[in-house]
């Protein structure tokens, strides 16, 4: 381990990430300043099974570091959770619960004579975004992704957050309306299941008068080209968001005080119609504490942010705090 970490800090090797989705794996390289230098992506493919995966995600980092024209200097993943970051060990995932207990950090350190190290991947963009993106000056730091679902990290002073048994707390999953809609945990009323892009198409849906042709299939960000031309219902669903992604948003405020919340995600990509509504209900909800201070800032690391987070994931697990850190 410790030949590993001076061979990658003399420039002789390059971090190789692995980010694994639901429905796609990407692999880059990454050098010290968190620059992609060479990526690809093949799908995730769960029913082909877990070795087929692995096969491929071999190849992959085995034709990025070619083509970065580099060695591999260590391996880090981030992956669709739960996770345990510590074994490398896949939990039940949703995506692909035959992988159960399949471990990748075990099998790519049989493969490459490297450290690897895997964290969920919302924590993963977080220590990403934390030293290499909007979070950069902010020591203490939340992450927040909105895409399908939503997934938070958690960064103090440098520090990823664990929870007991080194959990990964599930922000996403904190209640927010008991009255709420069915979530996928079980329970009802998670910000999820109120905020994330599926909450606004289905409001949407539910609330269109039959046979209105809006009533369609449509993605979230339909919707919210829909609310820019100025259509009527459109507009309410964008409202709807704005007020769970923002209770959401002020509990975060009101739990943790933080520097800043950089979000991320899909839904991002509207952010100019939720934010000035999520900071009016900021100012609302958080008198106790100086949410004025709190910054909420968009991620800048772009589509690239969990792979690049990925890389980071190497960086806090071995380099940070030496190999001795668990
Ligand atoms: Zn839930």
């Amino acid at each position: 381990m410790e030949a590993i970490i001076k061979q990658h800090r003399a420039g002789d090797g390059m971090i190789a990430a692995v980010d694994i989705g639901g429905t796609k794996i990407a692999v880059g390289m990454v050098d010290d300043n968190g620059r992609v230098l060479a990526r690809s992506q093949a799908p995730t493919d769960p029913e082909r099974g877990y070795r087929s995966a692995l096969d491929r995600i071999t190849a992959m980092l085995q034709e990025a570091a070619r083509a970065a024209g580099c060695q591999i200097g260590g391996i880090g993943i981030g992956s669709t959770g739960p996770v345990d970051p510590l074994t490398g060990e896949f939990g039940n995932v949703n995506f692909f619960p035959s992988w159960e207990g399949e471990n990748p950090v075990r099998d790519l350190a049989g493969r490459f004579p490297v450290a690897v190290a895997m964290e969920n991947d919302a924590d993963a963009a977080a220590l990403g975004e934390a030293a290499w993106g909007a979070g950069k000056d902010k020591p203490r730091l939340i992450y927040v992704t909105v895409g399908t679902g939503i997934g938070a990290g958690l960064v103090f002073d440098g520090e990823l957050y664990r929870g007991v048994d080194q959990a990964h707390p599930e922000i996403g999953h904190h209640l927010v309306d008991p009255s709420g809609p069915p979530c996928s945990c079980g329970f009802h009323g998670c910000w999820e299941s109120l905020a994330a892009g599926p909450a606004l198409v289905e409001w949407f849906r539910a609330n269109a008068p039959p046979g209105n042709p809006a009533g369609a299939p449509l993605t979230a960000k339909q919707v919210c080209q829909l609310a820019r031309n100025g259509d009527a219902l459109a507009r309410q669903a964008v409202e709807h968001e704005v007020r769970y992604l923002g209770l959401g948003l002020a509990n975060l405020v009101t739990l943790f005080a933080p520097d800043a919340i950089v979000l991320g995600g899909s839904m991002m990509k509207s952010a100019d119609l939720f934010l000035p509504g999520v900071r009016n209900l900021i100012r609302q909800c958080c008198h106790y504490v100086p949410f004025d201070k709190t910054e909420l800032r968009l991620a800048s690391l772009g589509e690239e942010a969990n792979l690049i987070g990925a890389a980071r994931v190497w960086h806090h697990r071995f380099q940070n705090k030496g190999p001795s850190r668990a």
